[in-house]
C-alpha cells in the first residue's frame, strides 16, 4: 500500500514536471520571438539615429532637415507596429512624425527616455509601457542618442513609439500548454507590457525578488513561474501557470488512462461473455442434435471415424492374413485346428482328407511353379463347386487339403467330392499331356477327439491311394 502510494506519488511528481517543462519551452519560444521583434525595430532605429547624427541638421538647414524628415517617413511606413518618431536635440528642439502639433506643455527633454538616452549614450533603451500624449494610446518608447560621427558628441536622442497593443497580441496569440498568464515586466518588478488585466505593484517586486533568486523558475504563492530574460536582459518575459492548473492536467490524463482501462476491460469482458454465448449455443445445439439423433459428422469427426474404420480393417486384414493360405487363398491349418475343435462336438458334421495323387511326380516334371498353379486350380474348382453349401475347405499342407462339411449329409458330401474329384481329373491344363486327380478319405466326426477323426480320415485316404488313387473313400 505505502509503497503503492510513492509510486503513484512519484509518478505524478514526474507528470507535473513534464508539464512544467512544456511550459518552459513555450515561455523560451515566445521570449525569442518577442525579442527578435523588438531587435528588428531597435535595428532600425539605430539606423536611422546614425542617419540624423551624419546630417548634422539641427542646426536650421531648412532643405536638409525637409530630406531626413521625408526619409523618415518612409522608415516609418515600413514599421507596421511603430506609431510615431521623435528626433530631439539636446537644446529643447524636436520633431515628432508623423507631425502632430504639440501641447505647449510637452517637452521631450522632461521624458524618461530622453534623460535615459542622453546619460547612458551607448545603448538603445526600451521605457514600460505609458501613454504620453493622454490619448488612450499606450506605447512602448525605444530610445537611442544620436551621436555625431566626427567628433563623438551626443547631439540629441531618437525615440520610436511602438503600439503596446500589438506586442500584447504576441503574448495572447501564442497557445500557451496551459492555462497561464504571460506578461513582460522589468528586472525592477514594473510592468513593461500586461496582458490586460492589473497586476499588483507588490506582486511584481515580489517577483523580481524571486527572478534574481532562481535562475529560470521558480514557484510563489502556489504559482508556478517561468521567465527568460529579453531586451539585453533589461526586460523578463514572466509565465505564470497556477499549480492546481497542472495538477489538473495530470489529473485528466489520469482519467484518461482510466476510461482507456474501463473501456478495456469492458471490451475484454464482452468479448469474454459473447465468446460463452457462442460457445454455449454451439454446444447447446450439439447437444440437441445428438439427442435427437439428428448430429451430422464434422470432418473431423468423419477424419476419425475413416481412421477408426481403417485401423479395424487393418486388424481384419492381419486376421484374415494369419487364416489364410497365400497361395491358393483358402483357409490354413491354423484355422482348420481351430474350426474342427468346434464342429467335432457336432456328430452331423463329416470331415474329408484330400490328397492330390503324384504330385512330386508333377513337380519334377512340369516344375513347381506348373505344381503351384495345379495346387491353385485345384483349390478354386472346389470352392467353386461347393455352391451354397456349408462346405470348408482348408490347405492342411503341401498338397493336402482338408474339408469340414457341416450339417450336411454323408451322401451330399460325397457327391460334393465326387464332382469335384471328376471336374479336377477332366481338366485340361495348358500341358497338354497333364492329367490331375485326388484321392480322398471322408469320415465323420464327433464320435472321438479331433486327432481320432483325422487319423480316420487319414485311414480311408491311405486307402483310396492304395487301391489306385483318383477316388473317394468312405465309411
Ligand atoms: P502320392 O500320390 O502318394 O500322394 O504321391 P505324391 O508324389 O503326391 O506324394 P509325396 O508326398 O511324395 O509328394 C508331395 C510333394 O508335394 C512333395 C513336395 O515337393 C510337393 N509340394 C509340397 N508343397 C508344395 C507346394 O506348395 N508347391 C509345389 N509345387 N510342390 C509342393
Ligand atoms: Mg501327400
Ligand atoms: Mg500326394
Amino acid at each position: 500500500m505505502l509503497v503503492g502510494l510513492l509510486t503513484f506519488h512519484t509518478q505524478w511528481t514526474k507528470a507535473v514536471e513534464i508539464y512544467k517543462r512544456q511550459n518552459r519551452l513555450y515561455i523560451n519560444n515566445v521570449a525569442t520571438f518577442l525579442d527578435k521583434y523588438l531587435a528588428g525595430y531597435e535595428n532600425s532605429v539605430k539606423e536611422m539615429a546614425r542617419v540624423a547624427a551624419d546630417q548634422h541638421k539641427f542646426d536650421g538647414d531648412a532643405k536638409s532637415e525637409h530630406t531626413l524628415r521625408n526619409w523618415m517617413i518612409e522608415r516609418l511606413r515600413i514599421m507596421p507596429d511603430a506609431i510615431s518618431i521623435i528626433h530631439a536635440d539636446n537644446k529643447g528642439h524636436f520633431t515628432r512624425l508623423p507631425y502632430v502639433e504639440a501641447a505647449s506643455s510637452w517637452e521631450p527633454g522632461k521624458e524618461p527616455w530622453f534623460t535615459l538616452s542622453i546619460e547612458n549614450s551607448d545603448a538603445a533603451h526600451f521605457t514600460v509601457s505609458r501613454d504620453p500624449f493622454a490619448n488612450k494610446e499606450r506605447v512602448i518608447t525605444l530610445s537611442l542618442p544620436v551621436i555625431n560621427g566626427t567628433d563623438g558628441s551626443n547631439q540629441g536622442v531618437l525615440a520610436l513609439n511602438l503600439n503596446m497593443d500589438k506586442s500584447t497580441e504576441i503574448l495572447n496569440t501564442a497557445q500557451s500548454p496551459t492555462k497561464s498568464n504571460t506578461f513582460v515586466m522589468t528586472r525592477g518588478g514594473e510592468l513593461v507590457i500586461n496582458p490586460g488585466y492589473p497586476i499588483d505593484p507588490a506582486k511584481l517586486k515580489a517577483l523580481a525578488r524571486y527572478a534574481r533568486e532562481f535562475r529560470g523558475d521558480f514557484v510563489m504563492d502556489s504559482h508556478y513561474y517561468a521567465y527568460r530574460s529579453i531586451t539585453s536582459e533589461s526586460w523578463l518575459v514572466m509565465h505564470e501557470v497556477d499549480e492546481s492548473e497542472l495538477n489538473n492536467q495530470v489529473w485528466n490524463q489520469c482519467i484518461a488512462i482510466l476510461w482507456g482501462i474501463l473501456f478495456t476491460l469492458v471490451m475484454l469482458f464482452f468479448c469474454w461473455w459473447a465468446t460463452r454465448s457462442a460457445m454455449n449455443a454451439i454446444f447447446m445445439r450439439i447437444a440437441t442434435s445428438i439427442r435427437n439423433g439428428a448430429i451430422k459428422p464434422t470432418a473431423v469427426e468423419e477424419l476419425i471415424l475413416e481412421e477408426i474404420h481403417n485401423s479395424q480393417q487393418r486388424q481384419k486384414n492381419i486376421a484374415h492374413e494369419a487364416l489364410t493360405d497365400g497361395l491358393t487363398g483358402l483357409k490354413n491349418r491354423r484355422a482348420f485346428d481351430a474350426d474342427a475343435a468346434q464342429c467335432n462336438s457336432d456328430p452331423l458334421a463329416y470331415l474329408a482328407m484330400v490328397d492330390i495323387d503324384n504330385f512330386k511326380n508333377i513337380n519334377d516334371t512340369w516344375g513347381h511353379a506348373v505344381g503351384d498353379i495345379v495346387l491353385k486350380t485345384v483349390a478354386e474348382l472346389g470352392l467353386r463347386l461347393r455352391g451354397l453349401e456349408n462346405i470348408t475347405l482348408y490347405r492342411y499342407g503341401g498338397e493336402e487339403f482338408a474339408i469340414l462339411f457341416n450339417g450336411i449329409s454323408q451322401e451330399k458330401a460325397i457327391s460334393y467330392l465326387e464332382k469335384w474329384r471328376i471336374t479336377v481329373n477332366t481338366r485340361h491344363f495348358r500341358e497338354n499331356e497333364l492329367k490331375v486327380s485326388f484321392s480322398a478319405g471322408l469320415c465323420q466326426m464327433g464320435r472321438g477327439s479331433l486327432p481320432e477323426a483325422i487319423a480316420h480320415a487319414d485311414k480311408f485316404l491311405y486307402e483310396a491311394k492304395k487301391t489306385g488313387k483318383n477316388k473317394i473313400v468312405s465309411r
